[in-house]
């Protein structure tokens, strides 16, 4: 998997006094100054960052210090919708601001700041004026969708955003209930070890381990490798493998082939079987922020796929599903649970 570049801030220039005198520009000011396309900012070293419109970037917050390097954390983060200039050295960006957790409490009380990590920013509709002097360097906040079975994953020290704050109307969307667990707690990266993910359709959401029941049944580790593959991610009904064949043979008004495989899972290479029979975790002790979801998620729906239209895998199927990330190397196994909404195995 190749890494991104890591964000690197790096330390400005001793700004003396600014130039300007005039202060932020007033909306009536801001449509009569001339538009541009991007703005430069000179780091210590002389070198020079090109900020461009619809680029996000760390913003230093007033009052603190331009000349140290701070935790990534301390800085203001914005997206840059607009740049204007008065003169050469009096240049702004009308900047779409993302809220921290605490930000987005003292103006919506309900909002619970224990639920969300550190790296944790609020894409909001407010926007201001910033000069371009506070502009630190190139951010980068990762969207982050709980729901989505084909969340990318991102590293636990990145910026990411789950919800949207509509200012005015004092309004959290997606609702945060929506995603959260069935405890009401939303998932916080930096606390939470291991949260279990049902992918099933109707289902789509991730558990503490705490709130989970476990199974009344016992499983040997064989049945339990089965089950976790059959909560696929394509259906809420609850079909094992044999009758997702069945009804594949049904449609097709055919006759079971004489060959008739034992095992329908014996036509699989092992390591798609052995990623698609993974729980599908996330959390500190679980494989990172996102964990693992996107990866067995594919190879369950590749499977599930094939039974059904009794179709051979796809030459390509490696490209679809991503067997290390589907098994990281050091992984404990974590217990068995079933899932609160529809009981398929987590
Ligand atoms: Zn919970
Ligand atoms: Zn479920």
């Amino acid at each position: 998997m190749s890494r991104r570049k890591k964000k690197s801030l790096f330390t400005r220039k001793k700004i003396s006094k600014p130039k300007y005198t005039m202060g932020i520009p007033t909306d009536s000011e801001w449509k009569t100054m001339p538009n541009f396309a991007s703005f430069i900012v000179a780091d210590e070293e002389g070198e020079e960052h090109t900020f461009s419109i619809q680029e996000t970037a760390f913003i230093l917050p007033e009052g603190v210090l331009p000349d140290k390097m701070h935790h990534p954390t301390a800085y203001w983060i914005g997206r840059i919708k607009q740049i204007r200039a008065r003169n050469d050295e009096d240049v702004w960006a009308l900047v779409q601001w993302y809220w921290s957790p605490q930000e987005v409490n003292s103006v919506i009380k309900s909002f619970d700041v224990s639920g969300c990590g550190q790296y944790e920013r609020i894409m909001s509709d407010y926007y201001d004026y910033v000069s371009t002097a506070s502009f630190c360097d190139h951010a980068a906040v990762m969207r982050y969708d709980e729901r989505s079975i084909g969340q990318e994953v991102f590293d636990s020290d990145d910026f990411y955003c789950r919800y949207d704050l509509e200012y005015r109307a004092r309004k959290i969307l997606p609702n945060v209930t929506r995603s959260a667990c069935c405890c009401g707690v939303s998932y916080n990266p930096d606390r939470d070890p291991v949260m279990h993910f049902c992918p099933r359709p109707a289902c789509r959401a991730a558990y503490h381990q705490e709130c989970l029941q476990r199974p009344t049944q016992r499983l040997d580790p064989a049945a339990r490798a089965r089950k976790f593959i059959e909560s696929w991610p394509d259906t809420d009904e609850q079909l094992s493998i044999e009758d997702v064949v069945g009804s594949q043979q049904c449609r097709k008004r055919r006759k079971r082939p004489e060959y008739a495989i034992s095992d329908p899972l014996e036509q699989f290479p092992e390591e798609l079987v052995k990623a698609a029979q993974q729980q599908i975790v996330k959390g500190v002790q679980a494989g990172g922020v996102v964990g693992n979801v996107k990866a067995v998620v594919a190879a369950r729906q590749l499977i599930y796929c094939s039974l059904l239209e009794g179709s051979s895998l796809p030459t390509d199927w490696k490209d679809k599903v991503d067997v290390e990330a589907a098994i990281p190397p050091k992984r404990k196994s974590s217990p068995v649970f079933v899932c609160p909404q529809c009981q398929s195995l987590i």
